[in-house]
């Protein structure tokens, strides 16, 4: 499996450094953002390194797919936000910041102002884990 020494979210996966899982299996990885845009914002990884689409490959696109929806349904089932967007950034243009192929699982409210690029801002680590405990309930 491809990796990066350097990479944050290759560390994530091979648990290096720490973060909130909600989802591991042999492929993927889902963990809350640690700058949430929203309450029960949260990253889905293929476990491999592949720093955006463009070298993405299909499989790895499919195994991410398949944990998105599982943990996109865990959101909704346990946030109930008015809706949820799937987000995914490739290059600087796009507003990537990690360059390992990640979606983002972010839950939206009427109003909550966001547009495609947010300004990141740290979230609260204890406010991040609770809202995480209840989605895992779902899944
Ligand atoms: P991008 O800007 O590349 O679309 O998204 C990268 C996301 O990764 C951002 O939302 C950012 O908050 C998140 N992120 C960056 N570093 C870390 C980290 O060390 N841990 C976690 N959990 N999220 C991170
Ligand atoms: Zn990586």
């Amino acid at each position: 499996m491809a990796t990066d020494p350097n990479c944050i979210f290759c560390k994530i996966a091979a648990g290096t450094i720490p973060s909130v899982k909600l989802w591991d299996d042999a492929d993927t990885l889902a963990f809350m953002d640690i700058n949430p845009a929203n309450d029960g914002h949260c990253l889905v990884i293929p476990k491999a390194h592949f720093p955006t689409l463009f070298a993405l490959a299909p499989e790895a696109f499919a195994a991410a797919g398949r944990t998105v929806i599982k943990v996109a349904n865990a959101v909704q089932a346990a946030l109930t936000p008015d809706g949820i967007n799937l987000l995914q950034a490739n290059g600087p243009g796009a507003g990537q910041s990690v360059f390992h192929f990640h979606i983002h699982v972010l839950p939206r409210q009427h109003g909550d102002g966001l547009s495609i690029n947010w300004t990141p801002r740290p979230g609260d680590r204890a406010r991040i884990a609770g809202i995480a405990d209840k989605i895992r309930k779902h899944l």
